[in-house]
């Protein structure tokens, strides 16, 4: 029989710790602590799978505990979810910012705790079974690891770097430390137009300089490829002039080509967070300076912050969100100007958090395309369409297809045509009932995987749709080599209608193309009798944007459908 993994409960008031082993008790070997004292000394003497802490505990709180844990590299990876009292953001944040993997408040509801605890062990699941497949690499990164100095520059590793400069600071824990993180703009720009060589000596050069400049100051690494890191104390740091020397000396290698380097910097205020998490946070600020020609380094701020606990909440409450139905969809109809009916829909996600509210998709897609979770979420946003098309054709109406964003991370999916093609049959609905949008990202990433894919959803029957057009940089050159359905264009055209002679001759200009190719347009963001006119005038008929309506909430749609539907009967 499998051992089941061993649950740490640690608390100072007995009844809390008797509701959670009541909770946990068929699933996990619990084990009991009154404080962080007692807390370590059990992980020290037997393999602890979870830690479950409450914060304010006598002898040794909960934040030291997670601090002393993850601190030690034996411990660090033991996932840890804190207690706190109701609506206590404060300390929640700041052990989320310890390294905290998650957080339950009292008292305690059984589902949520659950739920948050099976989250958490889901993640870890995952990413061991990463760990597992990078064993290889991770061999070459443990190899590394006892190499102290990088080969081609002579300056630290990363992994050297990140241990001395926490030995560094926490040594001289009464001095006020920065890290600065530093990237040149376009380097791989310059491997392209001149040879390697050239980019190792611009990175030798650099690197020269920063040890020459930092000196018994403070530390130095390459992080890695075109990417650095000082640690240094803040009354040393005189960024504007480093900068400059630095731009000196690596000018002085008379390359024809502007080299910018950019920093940003993160102001210590806790030298015990890893030092990988600072240099996260200096990099952070670093990405909002990258590519500006006037200011080439920021310092990393309490805006910064906010967004980065904003997305790890948004990382950690995913799973329940989709499991609790947290998210639904709302419906934008497209209408034809022409006949001034709804002739489709597009499904847009929304979500409803229980303490935040409604958050905006432009807030979590991008976050999800980045960790993968929109792959799932995409499937559950068609299928919602897919249930919404069955009650349409249950009532017997004629049915209004459905459209749905269809993330490129989708492409890298085998399945995705036959999963597709599945949820059509379970709900019994025709092919052509849901469109499919693809952004142009989808294209640039992965040209030929994209039009294949396009290609066969086609063949199968469903419309495909460019969505944004004309915001990417390959928007012609796609429509060469990827035949679509239907074109949609971008709401920036949209807005510049009213200002610009240009913006308006470009959508002239796309439509008549677009007609020549057999193609249908859609025009969204259209907000305003101007822009209606306009596009009337040139023969756009099919228009979405709030001049007509907003994205609604499913029922009040089916509202306005039914009653288009039944304007539509009495016309005919
Ligand atoms: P999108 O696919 O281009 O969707 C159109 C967005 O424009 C929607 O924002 C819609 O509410 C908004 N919009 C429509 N008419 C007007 C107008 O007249 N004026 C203005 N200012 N805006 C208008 P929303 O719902 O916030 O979605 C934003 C983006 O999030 C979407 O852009 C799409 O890229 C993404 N998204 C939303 N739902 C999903 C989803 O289920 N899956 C994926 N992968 N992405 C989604
Ligand atoms: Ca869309
Ligand atoms: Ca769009």
């Amino acid at each position: 029989m499998d051992e089941k993994t061993v649950m740490l409960i640690v608390d100072d008031v007995e009844i809390n710790r008797a509701v959670l082993t009541q909770f946990f008790q068929d699933e996990y070997t619990i084990v009991e602590a009154v404080n962080g004292q007692e807390a370590l000394k059990v992980i020290e003497n037997q393999h602890v799978g979870i830690v479950l802490a409450d914060l304010v505990m006598p002898v040794m709180d909960g934040y030291e505990l997670l601090g002393i844990m993850k601190r030690k590299d034996q411990y660090a990876g033991i996932p840890v979810i804190v207690m706190t009292a109701r609506s206590d953001a404060d300390s929640e944040a700041r052990a989320m910012e310890m390294g905290a993997a998650d957080f339950i408040t009292k008292p305690y509801n059984p589902t949520i705790v659950r739920c948050r605890v099976k989250n958490v062990m889901a993640r870890l699941e995952n990413e061991w079974r990463k760990v597992e497949q990078l064993a290889k690499d991770r061999q070459l990164v443990e190899m590394h690891r006892y190499i102290e100095k990088d080969p081609l520059t002579n300056i630290y590793t990363r992994e050297t770097f990140y241990r001395k400069s926490a030995e560094l600071m926490q040594l001289n824990a009464d001095t006020a430390y920065d890290i600065v993180y530093l990237d040149i703009s376009c380097f791989k720009a310059i491997n392209d137009l001149f040879r390697i060589e050239m980019g190792n000596l611009i990175l030798k050069t650099a690197a020269y300089y920063f040890k020459v400049i930092m000196g018994e100051k403070g530390l130095c690494a390459r992080i890695e490829a075109d990417h650095f890191a000082l640690c240094l104390p803040a009354s040393q740091l005189n960024i504007d002039k480093l900068l400059a020397g630095l731009d000196n000396t690596v000018q002085s290698l008379g390359i024809s080509h502007n080299i910018l380097f950019y920093a940003g910097i993160y102001p210590v205020d806790n030298a015990f967070l890893p030092v990988d998490q600072m240099c996260d946070r200096a990099h952070m600020a670093l990405n909002r300076v990258k590519g500006n020609y006037m200011t080439r380094y920021a310092y990393y701020d309490k805006s910064m912050r906010d967004q980065m606990l904003e997305e790890q909440m948004i990382v950690r409450d995913m799973e329940f969100a989709l499991q609790e139905g947290q998210f639904c969809i709302y419906m934008q109809p497209v209408y034809n100007l022409r006949t001034n009916r709804i002739v489709s829909a597009e499904a847009l996600v929304r979500w409803n958090h229980p303490t935040n509210g409604t958050i905006s998709p432009g807030k979590f897609i991008p976050v999800f395309e980045r960790n993968g979770f929109i792959v799932r979420l995409d499937r559950f946003v068609w299928e919602e369409a897919c249930r919404f098309l069955r009650a349409q054709k249950d009532r017997g109406d004629k049915v209004i297809p459905v459209s749905v964003n269809v993330s490129r991370l989708n492409f890298y999916n085998l399945d995705l045509i036959e999963y597709l093609m599945q949820l059509v049959k379970k709900y019994e609905l025709e092919t052509w009932m849901l469109k499919l949008e693809v952004t142009e990202s989808a294209y640039t990433d992965n040209p030929h995987q994209l039009m294949m894919v396009v290609r066969e959803l086609r063949l199968h029957g469903f419309p495909v749709l460019m969505d944004d057009f004309g915001s990417g940089y390959s928007s012609l050159n796609m429509l060469k080599d990827l035949p679509v359905d239907v074109l949609k264009i971008d709401m920036g055209f949209v807005r510049e209608i009213e200002r610009s002679g240009r913006a308006s001759a470009i959508i002239r200009s796309i439509v008549s193309m677009a007609q020549n190719l057999d193609m249908g347009i859609v025009v969204e963001g259209v907000e305003t009798k101007p822009q209606v006119d306009f596009l009337g005038s040139i023969g756009c008929e099919k228009i979405q944007g709030y001049y007509f309506s907003r994205p609604l909430p499913e029922k009040e749609f089916d509202g306005l459908l039914v009653r288009d539907q039944q304007r539509t009967k009495s016309e005919e």
